[in-house]
Parts: C-alpha cells; structure tokens; sequence
C-alpha cells in the first residue's frame, strides 16, 4: 500500500529531473529478485525484480502469494540498486514484474532511472491497470519495453481476472499509449481452457494489431496457483494453442507461440 507522505512526495517531484530528487530511504514490497536470466526478457540476459501485490485476481495466477496487499517483504531500494550494481556488468537491462509493479510508482520510477542512468534496459511487465503510472514513465523515458498481459476480450475482464468491468478500459489505454510510444509493446495472453480461448483471441487479436510481438502462452496447472481449483485443469495442447496462433496471425505481424514441449514457436 502506498502510504499519504509517499502521494505527497511523488506529486511533489514527479515533475523535476530525476537527478535532482532527494536522496533518502525508501521502501518497497518486494517478492523476490533473480539474476541474471535469457529467460524473461527474450534476446537479453537480464536481472528480474518481481514487487509484491497485486489489484487483480486472475485465476490462473502463479504467483498467489505474492498477489495479496501486503505480501512479500518490506526491501529498502538501496538493497535492491546495490544488487542490480553488482550485476550491471553481466546484464543488458531488468525486468519489473509482479505482482503488479505500478502499484508502487515511486520505487518504480526510482528504479527504473537508476538502471537507465547506467545505460541498461527496462522492461516493465504489467497487467495495464495503471495507465497513468506508464504514461509518467513513458514521458520520462525510462521504459525501454512493455509487456503487457490481455488477458480476455474486453468483456469477460470481470469474470477472468476479478475485477470490475472498467479494469478492461484501463487496459486498453495502456495499449494505447505504448503503441504511441518508442517502447517495444509486447502483448501476452494465458490461454486457459473453459476460461480463455478462441473468442477472447480474435477480439485481443484485433484489439493490438498495431503491437510489436504477440505470445499465446500455455497454462500449466502447477506452481503457486491462486484457484487450486485449477489444478486438476488440463493444460491447453500445441495443437491447439496453434490453431489460436492462427486466429491471432490473420490481423498481427508477429505471433508467437509458448509450450512447454516445444518453447517458443513463431507463426
Ligand atoms: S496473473 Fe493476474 S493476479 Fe497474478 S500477478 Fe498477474 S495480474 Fe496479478
């Protein structure tokens, strides 16, 4: 949670140089961090940093524990810069993912222009619910790629990730400012049979023609699932994620596809 002197402080210097902000303690709610992975930034070896909370409640989510308000453990940033210095040799950028990293815009922001004042890359990884936070950001210049999950057609929002039908507005309007930014806008969608399937891929397909790459994930019914309900669900084929590669393909320039059995495939 973001506490009123946080709100104060962020209003107050949101609009000065970065370099000029005061240098003080701050804190933030932290999963857990790795580095350095190929893994999640695809073509770059980067370090992941991955903040605690979230204001959805997909279903699917494999990362129940880091999904609650208050989850995680309270990090200073200092711990977090010191760490992505004793790696800045080895990696090209970091990874913000979640959780859902927007929701604590001032160590974001903070963040994010530490690894940029060092010549390295950020990507943050978001479910879009926070346009305004990407917007500062993407002003600021301090957003090299979005990953941004849509994760069913507009109307189903509610019912695939729990939260009220405006959250798909907000969404969409993350798109819409990646796309008219410098940032690489990757688009992601779980597909998850019985919830997320041919459908939801044609509506999101149409929705981010515009987007760099779009990946059609697998769901994998194991790891830290917030419905253990799911557990018992299969996961989708090859085949089949194939075939909603191709409804996919028919508006996009570039579709790829991720299992298990096969990595990552492009149509
Ligand atoms: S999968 Fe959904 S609930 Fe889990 S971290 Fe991402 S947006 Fe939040």
């Amino acid at each position: 949670m973001i506490c009123r002197a946080s709100v104060v402080w962020g209003t107050l210097f949101c609009n000065a140089p970065i370099s000029t902000w005061p240098r003080m303690r701050w804190n933030v709610r932290l999963g857990d961090y790795l580095s350095p992975t190929t893994v999640d930034w695809p073509g770059k070896c980067a370090m992941i940093i991955w903040f605690a909370g979230c204001n959805f409640r997909c279903r699917y989510c494999q990362n129940a524990s880091i999904v609650p308000p208050g989850s995680g453990r309270e990090c200073a940033l200092d711990e977090l810069r010191s760490a992505i210095k004793d790696n800045i040799v080895w990696i090209d950028g970091v990874v913000f993912s979640g959780g859902e990293p927007t929701l604590q815009e001032e160590a974001l922001t903070r963040l994010s222009a530490y690894v940029k004042e060092r010549k390295r890359g950020v990507l943050v990884d978001t479910n879009g619910s926070r346009p305004e936070v990407l917007e500062r950001m993407l002003e600021r210049g301090l957003v090299d790629q979005v990953s941004l999950d849509l994760k069913a057609a507009p109307e189903k929002y509610p019912q695939v990730t729990g939260t009220s039908p405006a959250a798909a507005a907000k969404v969409l309007e993350s798109l819409k400012l990646s796309l008219g930014s410098k940032a690489v806008t990757e688009v992601r969608t779980t597909v998850v049979p019985g919830l997320v399937g041919a459908k939801d891929i044609e509506s999101i397909a149409r929705l981010a023609k515009d987007c760099d790459v779009y990946y059609l994930q697998q769901f994998r019914p194991e790891g830290d699932l917030l419905d253990k309900s799911l557990a018992s669900l299969r996961p989708p084929t090859h085949r089949e994620l194939m075939r909603l590669g191709a409804i996919a393909k028919r508006h996009m320039a570039k579709v790829g596809v991720k299992t298990r059995e096969f990595g990552v495939q492009y149509l």
